[in-house]
């Protein structure tokens, strides 16, 4: 099957290539990308990571190799950015100075009565998640927080400061969370109903070696954690 596309070249690193149907897909080198792989997400649309060794004519080809599978995922993740608008649209509205007021707040409190340290706080209109925390205890919360109801709000932030503690989502994590929120699985459970906190099943990966490790992720941009 021959497909038509159009290149738009905008630098040595970087290609837009238009496709049918699929529109502009973003063909970029990567310094981290071992393989060439494509991503799907709600808001950035078709990306292929291109290791620097491998060429932009090879990247198209994998890419033409895998339209049926970019056509059919390109569907499935414009589902679910209409259910993550819709779950925005159903909650109440927020003003966002008081939001970030209230966030960094809670945060302290929290952090004081459990004897958790971060390092910086910074409050976002994340569009793919509720919170984040790195390697150096940099703790990212998503401004939305504010209109769940009040203890999922707590949960995210006690499982970003537990993280301050515990690096994994290993047994531990989960025992020690049950300790600060109660049911920690069923409160994760409730987020998850919250489309943004799909953001893992949100995201479609397809790689040029499908034996990739799934547990060994590098790709989060030094965030372990997608909450
Ligand atoms: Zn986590």
């Amino acid at each position: 099957m021959k497909e038509k596309t159009t290149q738009k070249i905008t630098s040595s690193a970087r290609r837009i290539v238009e496709v049918p149907e699929l529109g502009g897909v973003v063909l970029a080198k990567s310094r981290r990308a071992r393989r060439l792989s494509m991503t799907i997400t709600p808001y950035k649309g078709i990306r292929v990571a291109v290791p620097y060794r491998v060429s932009f004519a090879d990247a198209e080809a994998f890419l033409a190799s895998h339209l049926g599978w970019a056509r059919k995922n390109l569907e499935r993740v414009a589902k679910i950015r209409k259910a993550h608008e819709s779950t925005l649209a159903g909650l109440p509205a927020i003003r966002p100075n008081r939001a970030r007021v209230m966030l960094k707040n809670r945060l302290c409190e929290l952090a004081q009565r459990y004897g958790f340290s971060y390092n910086r706080v910074a409050i976002r209109n994340q569009k793919t998640r509720w919170g984040s925390c790195s390697h150096v205890n940099n703790i990212n919360l998503n401004i939305n927080l504010v209109r769940l109801r009040p203890e999922l709000m707590d949960y995210v932030i006690l499982h970003e400061l537990l993280h301050t503690r515990v690096k994994n989502h290993s047994r531990t994590f989960w025992v020690q969370l049950d300790g600060l929120v109660g049911d920690a699985r069923g409160l994760d459970k409730e987020l998850k109903k919250h489309v943004l906190g799909l953001t893992a099943a949100s995201e479609c990966e397809r790689s040029s070696n499908e034996a990739r490790d799934d547990d060994n992720r590098s790709d989060y941009g030094g965030l372990f954690d997608r909450l």
